[in-house]
């Protein structure tokens, strides 16, 4: 089946001595590090200062829907996208919220207390599996009576009543390109969209998205995790209203210090886009690592290259997901003389072993941590490695592959 549950039994083969003893490579995390180096050569640009009379009041734009969003900001995601080519902002409300987690609750409050939904009895809230891990601990987090996780929508029963379906596109872990499993089918369904990776450093932009819910993060757009800045691109006002009335209960807005770091680090990006396409940096060609999306892009794709060289030898071990390959419509605008076509270059690598293995306990015992695949809601053959984290264990895990194997017991 495709969640690949078996009975099969596999023996992880313990590594030699010198690999017990290595040291131990954390690819569990999605902590955006690979871009690090970047900001350490350009970071300066994005320099702001913040006076001690900046930043007191709660209010930024009483005529916004989002009444605690800072102007600057929403003008540089609008910008941004507009560049990227990468979503339709015409229309759209923008709420800003701390990161893109808080925004995905905002939009389960939003969608759950809406006049259409039928109250009696929590909503359910699914997802195509492999789903990234964190939904299903949010929905229930809290215990609410609003809604509650319904799990697989491959699998999910959508007639019967009103339920949220989310959409991960490109998706976490697997890095597919994904459209609404049943939402669409029944009409019962709606719908967000997590669109945290749909940048050029991870996958071809094929088109501008246009959904009803769309949300992105500065943590996986330029890597800046920690500033904690996400932000909804939401159709229907009604929507965006109570978004933002979620934010204004739980955290009274976000920190505007953030905003205005975020908005300068995202004019920067799109300046650099424009300025390189105009010919502005004075090289010429697809020499583009002076732009942030150029140089992330080339970063990922050599990463990747690495990994896909490094398990070619490993079929008997574990395999990776083909990915088609696109054009880029953003790469073509920008980055002169235009790749015909791009590849993936995913967050994630999501790797499968043979029947029976459990893969992340054999990375385990190369001392290599990654995430299991029952985490997003598959068989534990599966398993998450990381692409976005620092050059160096990225590199010491490329060396470890080769001494990764699986046995089965009735080869012992
Ligand atoms: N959605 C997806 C699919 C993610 O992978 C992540 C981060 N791992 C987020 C949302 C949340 O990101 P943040 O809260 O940092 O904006």
């Amino acid at each position: 089946n495709r969640n690949g549950t078996t009975t099969t039994t596999t023996t992880v083969k313990p590594p030699p001595v010198t690999l017990q003893q290595s040291p131990i490579i954390n690819l569990d995390r999605g902590d955006p590090s690979v871009f690090e180096p970047y900001w350490r050569k350009n970071g300066g640009k994005c320099t702001i200062t913040i006076s001690g009379h900046d930043s007191l009041s709660y209010f930024s734009d009483p005529n916004s829907v989002c009444w605690y969003m800072e102007p600057e900001l929403q003008e540089a995601i609008r910008r941004v996208h507009r560049v990227v080519g990468n979503a339709e902002t015409e229309g759209c409300h923008v709420v800003a919220g701390t990161g893109s987690t808080v925004l995905f609750q905002a939009a389960l409050y939003a969608l759950s207390t809406s006049s259409s939904s039928v109250a009696a009895e929590p909503m359910k809230v699914v997802c195509a599996a492999p789903y990234y891990s964190q939904y299903k601990e949010q929905v229930e987090l809290l215990q609410s009576r609003l809604y509650e996780w319904g799990g697989d929508a491959e699998t999910f029963d959508g007639s019967a009543a009103p339920f949220i379906e989310v959409v991960t596109s490109p998706n976490n872990p697997d890095g597919s390109l994904r459209e609404a499993a049943v939402a669409n089918k029944t009409g019962n369904g709606k719908l967000i969209h997590d669109l945290a990776y749909y940048w050029p450093n991870y996958t071809p932009i094929t088109r501008p998205a246009d959904y009803d819910i769309m949300l992105f993060t500065l943590t996986k757009c330029t890597g800046h995790a920690g500033s904690r800045i996400g932000w909804a691109l939401v159709k229907d006002v009604e929507v965006a209203k109570k978004m933002t009335t979620f934010m204004q209960i739980t955290t009274i807005g976000v920190s505007k210090d953030s905003q205005l770091r975020a908005a300068k680090i995202l004019d920067v990006v799109a300046e650099d886009c424009e300025q390189h396409a105009a010919g502005a940096f004075g090289y010429a060609g697809n020499d583009a690592d002076k732009t942030f999306f150029g140089e992330s892009r080339k970063l990922m794709a050599e990463r990747w290259e690495k990994l896909r060289e490094a398990v070619k030898d490993k079929k008997d071990v574990f395999t990776l997901p083909k990915y088609p390959k696109r054009y880029c419509n953003f790469s073509g605008r920008y980055f002169q003389p235009a790749p015909d076509v791009i590849l993936y270059a995913a967050a994630f690598g999501w790797l499968e072993c043979k029947e029976g293995c459990d893969a992340s306990a054999l990375m385990k015992a190369h001392n290599v941590l990654t995430r299991g695949g029952e985490t997003f809601g598959v068989s534990s053959r599966y398993t998450r490695i990381s692409m976005i984290g620092r050059e160096e264990e990225f590199e010491r895990f490329i060396e470890r592959i080769s001494g990764i194997q699986c046995v089965d017991e009735e080869d012992e």
